[in-house]
């Protein structure tokens, strides 16, 4: 084993210095297990209850009436999620594109937007119109604001009851951090935040950012009454195979509005082709729960690995988990740099090419990013990124399989090792 480690590049240091921290990991990665146990579980059971057949498999083309596999689909994400509808298309681009038909479809002018966790996810800003944008909420006459968690990253109940007011019709949490170094919300901190607003505010609509969050737990924001949680296909629902997509699950309403957002006003979910991404849909939520397990293995891991050289590791290496991404803040640019490459020169795709910062669409610094992905983009793949600024934090997420997420984060310690930027512990005997 060493020997092959030793030819795809990790020195006999790094790999020793690995495994010494994998010894520790045992139990949790044993928890995580039995987590995807629970999710295989529960998703096979949404399978079987919504009649998957080798027939939701083919393709449909023009209009796509009566797609029963996109349907069924649809009714296997509900099933899967607790809730009463589900709107699952390749035709919603990505995170961003979902979360932007949950929200424009169900806001009208003169509501008030409320987001309770602080700053949302970089490119929502765009879309609420935070940033002045062509086509934002802001634009139509939805107004925002914002409550941001206190400093131990935890409701701010006090703010949150001031800032209900009688044209707040929404209220947003992200679970995930994003690029962001507070915690993220466990599933069941999110569940007391909607109790509270449910008992105050019966009639305002609970959406989840639920980006990277997807089977991390054995429940969702939708187990807590949740009226929509919404992700990108592309992270972890996808499984590492859907090619493109995103999905809204919630009330029957609330999807609804959003379909009617999503092709247009009449139509709704009754159009909308599948163009043969069915099968991969179907099988990417099928293994969803055990590629989430592995990516949550490679987080751990890494924080693990760079905690103990002395990085401040978000979420440190102990803390339990509610998503699958791993920040190091490294405080010098060649950090972060080196990290991307080492992930890139790990990847079974473009494994020879050197990640360089690069302006982004969304984005209001340099981004690096580094993926050698089988999807373009696909952040449920390896793949790490960061904004070049202070503090030089590295995003780390995703691994279709906990060997390759263990490869890739020895070659990001071989490259800062190599260059100079860490000493390695001297090995215990
Ligand atoms: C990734 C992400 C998004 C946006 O998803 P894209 O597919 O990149 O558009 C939104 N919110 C959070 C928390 C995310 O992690």
């Amino acid at each position: 084993m060493k020997q092959l480690y030793e030819s795809l590049g990790i020195s006999k240091e790094v790999y020793e210095y690995g495994e010494g921290i994998l010894e520790a990991l045992k139990e949790r990665f044993a928890a995580i297990d039995e987590t995807a146990e629970y999710n295989q579980l529960k998703v096979i059971a949404a399978m079987q209850k919504a009649h998957v057949s080798a027939e939701c498999f083919n393709a449909s083309s023009g209009y796509g009436y009566d797609d029963i596999g996109r349907d069924t689909l649809e009714e296997v994400y509900a099933a899967a999620f607790h809730t009463e509808a589900a709107l699952v298309r390749p035709q919603i681009t990505c995170g961003t594109h979902a979360l932007a038909i949950a929200l424009a479809g169900n806001l009208r002018p003169g509501d008030e937007l409320l987001s309770i966790s602080g700053r949302p996810y970089d490119t929502l800003e765009e879309v609420i119109g935070i940033r002045p944008s062509c086509g934002s909420l802001a634009e139509y006459g939805v107004t925002y604001a914002q409550v941001d968690l206190l400093e131990d990253g935890s409701f701010d109940y006090e703010g949150i009851e001031k800032a209900l007011r009688p044209q707040t019709r929404l209220i947003e949490i992200q679970r995930s951090k994003g690029y962001q170094t507070r915690p993220t919300l466990s599933v069941a901190q999110i569940g007391e935040a909607i109790a509270f607003i449910k008992e105050r505010r019966p009639d305002v609509i609970v959406m989840v950012d639920n980006c990277y969050g997807e089977f991390v737990e054995r429940l969702e924001p939708s187990d807590f009454d949740a009226d929509m949680i919404v992700g990108s296909l592309i992270k972890n629902p996808g499984g590492g195979l859907a090619p493109i997509g995103g999905y809204i699950a919630g009330t029957k309403e609330c999807v609804e509005r959003a379909a009617y957002r999503l092709t247009c006003p009449g139509l709704g979910k009754e159009v909308g082709a599948s163009l043969g991404v069915m099968r991969s849909f179907y099988q990417g939520f099928f293994l969803a729960p055990t590629v989430t397990a592995a990516a949550l293995k490679g987080a751990i891991f890494a924080a693990n690995v760079y905690e103990r050289l002395g990085f401040k590791v978000v979420p440190n290496g102990s803390e339990s988990r509610h998503d699958i991404i791993q920040a190091v803040e490294f405080g010098f640019p060649e950090g972060l740099t080196s990290f991307c490459e080492g992930i890139q020169a790990a990847a079974p795709v473009d494994s020879y090419v050197t990640p360089e910062p690069w302006a982004m669409p969304g984005y209001d610094s340099d981004v690096i990013m580094a993926a050698g992905a089988f999807i373009q983009g696909s952040s449920i793949e390896l793949s790490a990124d960061g904004p070049l600024k202070p503090p030089y934090a590295v995003y780390f997420q995703g691994g279709l399989t906990w060997p390759h997420a263990k490869l890739g984060i020895l070659m990001s310690l071989q490259k800062l090792y190599e260059k100079g930027h860490v000493t390695l512990p001297v090995k215990q005997q």
